[in-house]
């Protein structure tokens, strides 16, 4: 019977958050891509903090009146793994299978999606910001239940490591809900449709894989770390925090008003006389600054753990070195095809793709 709950509880959690994503106060915002019919831009309604918050506290409730052991999402991991991958499968076909062809082959229609922004209600559920949502709300359930476990496995002995990856996870959560608008301005808007990649990536295996450095650490002995080191891990993640949401506030602001600065930086653009491009700041040192951010952030998650002869962590900054690279150059065709000669002397101003003077 567990072992059903088990697998049931992703498809539990992401209803509540669906019903709490729809009922609970929001702040409606003007996004940035348009509505094809309308060319108008879409509408949002952003409410991720006070959903993230409602079921942590719902999760700690159920475990403090021994409804749940705190360690269920642990326990039953491999059986909620399946599940969620079984629900991102269903969310795939009923996402594409109902709507037009856009390719010629249903693989890639099923893999990238037919849809560009699904809105119910007028906006007030968004399908992308509902995916990221279950994602980033299923993670923190996963951090904080894997962590807990390793609490009641090592009491005293827990290791301060442990504390550390669940901190800088929890961290990387709520900076996404807490600047959850700047994200209406990133490439998955702009240029994704929402499919089995989109949907069963959220859905599965953000939540799950996102959790790698702890599933393989929690039961392992405190390795001893010693403070230093773990000082030196929590830097390189905030020192990659602070390219990447630096990089992408200075553009979000500079694309809600272009003479506005951020941080003091006054922006400095290069311009056809139609659009405009930012040179400055952030962007002056790479033309994706962020992903190395991002990047970062992954490695001094995984170094925390303090266990850097086990592979499997490893594959969470690998994972992010695959994605970024290749999104990096899916989004310089991108960027190339919309910005035309100015994109050319853009590359020739900033020319390293991810990494100053190396990439
Ligand atoms: P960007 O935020 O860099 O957005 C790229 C878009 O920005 C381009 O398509 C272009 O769109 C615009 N742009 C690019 N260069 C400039 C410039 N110089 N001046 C003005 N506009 C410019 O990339 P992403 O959307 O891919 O990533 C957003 C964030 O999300 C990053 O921090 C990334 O690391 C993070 N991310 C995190 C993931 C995770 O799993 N944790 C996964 C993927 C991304 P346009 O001109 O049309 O506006």
């Amino acid at each position: 019977m567990e072992k059903i709950i088990g697998f049931l509880t992703p498809a539990l959690v992401y209803a509540f958050i669906f019903v709490l994503n729809a009922t609970l106060p929001g702040r409606w915002v003007t996004g940035y891509v348009n509505r094809k019919d309308t060319g108008e831009k879409l509408r949002y309604r952003l409410n991720g903090l006070p959903v993230l918050f409602t079921v942590v506290l719902t999760w700690v409730l159920l475990c403090a009146t021994g409804i749940l052991p705190w360690d269920w999402f642990y326990r039953y991991r491999w059986y909620g793994l399946s599940g969620a991958a079984v629900l991102g499968l269903i969310f795939s076909f009923a996402i594409v299978l109902p709507y037009p062809p856009v390719k010629k082959s249903f693989l890639a229609d099923f893999f990238l999606g037919r849809l560009d922004n699904p809105q119910r209600w007028g906006g007030r559920i968004d399908g992308k910001m509902w995916l990221y949502l279950v994602g980033a709300v299923m993670l923190e359930l996963n951090v904080l239940s894997f962590t807990s476990h390793h609490i009641i496995l090592y009491g005293d002995q827990a290791s301060p490591g442990i504390y550390l990856v669940a901190a800088l996870l929890s961290f990387f959560v709520i900076d996404y809900l807490f600047f959850e608008e700047v994200h209406l301005y990133t490439y998955d808007f702009l240029a994704e449709k929402v499919g089995f990649k989109l949907g069963w990536g959220c859905i599965a295996f953000y939540p799950y894989f996102y959790s790698i450095p702890l599933w393989w650490a929690v039961d392992l002995p405190d390795p001893h770390t010693p403070g230093y080191l773990l000082v030196i891990c929590g830097a390189i993640f905030l020192a990659g925090w602070s390219l990447s949401r630096g990089a992408n506030l200075q553009k979000y602001y500079f694309k809600k008003d272009p003479k506005r600065d951020f941080l003091g930086i006054v922006p400095e653009t290069i311009t056809d006389g139609n659009r405009t491009l930012l040179v400055n700041g952030f962007w002056k040192w790479s033309r994706h600054i962020n992903y190395l951010g991002e990047i970062l952030m992954a490695a001094g998650i995984v170094m925390s753990a303090g266990h850097p002869l086990i592979p499997w962590p490893w594959l969470y900054p690998i994972y992010y070195i695959a994605l970024l690279t290749t999104r990096q150059l899916d989004d310089d065709k991108r960027c190339a095809v919309k910005y035309g000669t100015l994109w050319e002397q853009y590359v020739k101003k900033v020319p390293y793709r991810i990494v100053p003077f190396v990439y």
